[in-house]
């Protein structure tokens, strides 16, 4: 296996694949304003196995979701839950890279993603994805942030190397106005989300996926960083979290 397809093997199996919660996924939705009961078209980019997608659901009753992800093997669990719940009739999954979508201009109400848009660029993201939502239609998304004004030299360096679009909020949030969106909140993930809703779950996980797995140097770096990640978080964990960004087209 590629170092690539052991990462989607060891998270396939999990809830999520990201810090977040069902009450902050829908905390976000209640920023947008929109009007839980209409028949929004909602896509959801980077959905994973679809935690956010199905907290979503629940409460958007009448509308329709379109789930865009680069690995079918996410996908296919996300149908799994759909079709598990009897939810399948308003569920279409979208195998595709999020810079290059296959959806029409202004086809959605609601474009949401969380801990994904890092995979193309927050700023090359929100500008790209613009032009797919209604104006008026609004943006959700969820991205690595900076909470302080400084930081330590050691979390700065790992950062700048990982992602160096990390910023603070006021930047991000400076972006989104640049790109023709007009901000309408934002806060914070907490704690519980990225520990007992990501990493505790994570660590359940390792034991399992090293007995599936032959022992090689990959396998030992793939748990090495994933290892390394939680670590960092445990340390550094005053200094960033996940923003969750919401926003309306302009
Ligand atoms: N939203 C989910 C998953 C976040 S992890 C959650 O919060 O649990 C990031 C997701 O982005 C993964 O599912 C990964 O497969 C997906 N991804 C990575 N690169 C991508 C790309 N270029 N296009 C679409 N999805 C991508």
């Amino acid at each position: 296996m590629s170092e690539i397809e052991l990462i989607v093997d060891f998270h396939k199996d999990a809830e999520r694949q990201g810090p977040g919660s069902p009450e902050e996924t829908l905390r976000a939705f209640a920023l947008t304003r929109l009007n839980p009961g209409d028949e929004l078209q909602v896509a959801d980019i980077g959905c994973g196995t679809g935690s956010q997608t199905l907290s979503l659901a629940s409460v958007l009753r009448k509308s329709r979701f379109t789930t865009v992800d680069l690995f079918p093997e996410f996908l296919q669990r996300l149908r799994n839950r759909w079709a598990e719940l009897g939810l399948e009739d308003r569920l279409t999954t979208v195998e595709a890279s999020m810079d290059q979508l296959p959806f029409d201009k202004e086809q959605f109400d609601l474009i949401w993603s969380e801990g994904s848009i890092y995979n193309m660029g927050f700023d090359s993201g929100i500008r790209y994805w613009r032009k797919f939502l209604k104006p008026g239609g609004c943006l959700a998304v969820s991205e690595v942030t900076w909470t302080t004004a400084e930081r330590p030299a050691a979390i700065e360096d790992f950062w700048k190397k990982e992602y160096p679009q990390i910023q603070t909020a006021s930047v991000k949030i400076g972006q989104l106005e640049e790109g023709g969106y007009a901000p309408l909140g934002y806060f914070v993930l907490s704690r519980e989300s990225w520990i007992d809703n990501y990493y505790k779950p994570m660590e359940q996980r390792f034991s399992a996926f090293l007995q599936r797995h032959p022992s090689s140097e990959l396998l030992e770096k793939v748990i090495d960083e994933h290892r390394k990640e939680i670590q960092l978080y445990m340390e550094y964990k005053d200094y960033y979290s996940y923003g969750f960004y919401v926003a309306r087209r302009l």
